[in-house]
């Protein structure tokens, strides 16, 4: 609890310290941006050498184990692409359930635990390494912007801000208005430190 507060505050003061390249990359992410609008092909050609993507609201709603089925299509057009050996889940919560469909389902693909939570950029230290990439050449996938986007600032990393991320009210009522509510806080926040720049 105490280190989640810790991280959420670390996510608003380094998110100030970047306030310009999240203004940025707000300003320029079309608000329909789900990982569909993604195409592996291209992103392969810009230079993209692996992905690190977040789960919760990228690859499905809160708290499912498993991602959607058009994700899961989506993710075998990246395995295609980039190889599943680069392609990596950096999610703040690697629930035994998520590995053990993932183990199933993409065997090559790897969780990477056991560092520092998002926004810091250790998981993003560690795809490059376990890539043996650059980590200037790994796209960071998330929906929020003071967590995977700013820790893909922070290691030098491509961020890719999902704009439109996946919810399920339905399932998850209480979580999924709580994820709302923050990722509409941490846009008015970044909106507003950077003010004096629009
Ligand atoms: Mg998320």
């Amino acid at each position: 609890m105490v280190g989640t507060f810790t991280r959420i505050l670390a996510g608003f003061s380094l998110g100030f310290r970047h306030r310009i390249a999240l203004r940025r990359l707000f300003d320029t992410t079309p608000p329909e941006t789900t990982i569909l609008t993604l195409d592996p092909e291209v992103l392969r050609s810009s230079g993209i050498q692996a992905l690190a993507l977040d789960f919760d609201g990228v690859l499905a709603g809160h708290g499912f184990p498993a991602p959607l089925p058009e994700a899961v299509a989506w993710m075998k057009r990246c395995e295609a692409v980039f190889g599943g050996d680069k392609v990596f889940i950096l999610s703040n919560k690697p629930t035994e359930g998520r590995k053990s469909w993932f183990a199933e389902q993409f065997p090559d693909l790897r969780f990477i635990s056991g560092v520092r939570k998002k926004p810091y950029p250790d998981g993003l230290d560690k795809t490059a390494e376990l890539a043996g990439v650059p980590v200037s050449s790994i796209l960071m996938v998330d929906d929020r912007l003071l967590t995977g986007c700013l820790a893909a600032l922070l290691a030098g990393a491509r961020p890719c801000y999902i704009r439109n991320p996946y919810a399920s009210f339905q399932h998850r009522p209480v979580a999924e208005l709580f994820f709302r509510l923050l990722r509409m806080g941490e846009r008015l926040f970044v909106r507003v430190i950077t003010l004096n720049l629009s």
